[in-house]
């Protein structure tokens, strides 16, 4: 009844098909830390991170502090004849907005404000979701459009982009660099560190099966028959 909707899957979980070369093999249990790659393209194919969950959720439950804080506080100030201004990253994209530079801003609206709050909300909630005994099948589908949020997310691009006008007008006026310009520093080296303490395969082993793992693999079937 099943097999019309779905595949069928094998009953070793250790068998896996390199992305790259599409080669079928059977992983070893690695020990932390440990990596294994494909024989035929030397791809890595899985690395078993160090207490992955919890040092996700610590490392994510930072980088939505310090996203609050740096979306609440200036990012810059400027000082010219006498007259000061300073403006949030928000604050930014409405200048840019009512400059007549809607697309800009709206491109760093959703690249520096709306994707980063996408990027780290969906790790909290699928880090969260996988930390329950029997993480529900929702952690699944955050985790396939998580990928998204990280592509689209790019506040190191708008810091360099912020680094080089504050060179170029440096010589007009005086450059007041504020508390979010430094935290949104330290929130791009956390997002990089949230990428490399997660281990995906770690969540969807847990994770229950799409018709609630009601269905037996090929190979224990055929182990049934046989018996
Ligand atoms: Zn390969």
């Amino acid at each position: 009844m099943y097999s019309e909707l779905y595949n069928q899957p094998v009953s070793d979980r250790t068998l896996i098909a390199c992305l790259h070369c599409d080669l079928l093999q059977r992983l070893p249990d690695l020990a932390p830390g440990a990596s294994a790659r494909c024989p035929r393209c030397n791809k890595e194919l899985w690395r078993r991170r160090e207490d992955s969950l919890n040092r996700t959720l610590a490392l994510t439950l930072a980088a939505a502090v310090l996203y609050v804080i740096a979306n609440s506080v200036p990012m810059l100030g400027l000082t010219i004849v006498g007259r000061g201004a300073a403006t949030t990253v928000i604050g930014g994209a409405r200048h840019l907005w009512e400059d007549g530079q809607e697309i800009v801003g709206v491109l760093v609206l959703f690249t520096a404000v709306i994707a980063p709050a996408l990027q780290i909300g969906l790790m909290l909630a699928i880090v969260l979701g996988a930390h329950r005994e029997r993480p529900p099948r929702w952690v699944g589908a955050l985790l396939r459009h998580h990928p998204t949020t990280r592509i689209w997310s790019m506040i190191e691009v708008m810091m360099v982009g912020v680094l080089v006008a504050l060179v170029k007008i440096a010589d007009y006026a005086t450059v007041i660099p504020g508390v979010a310009l430094f935290v949104l520093w330290v929130l791009v080296f956390l997002l990089a560190a949230i990428q490399a303490s997660f281990d995906p395969r770690e969540v969807w082993e847990r994770i229950e099966w799409a018709e609630g793992g009601a269905r037996t693999a090929v190979g224990d079937r055929a182990a049934e028959g046989t018996s």
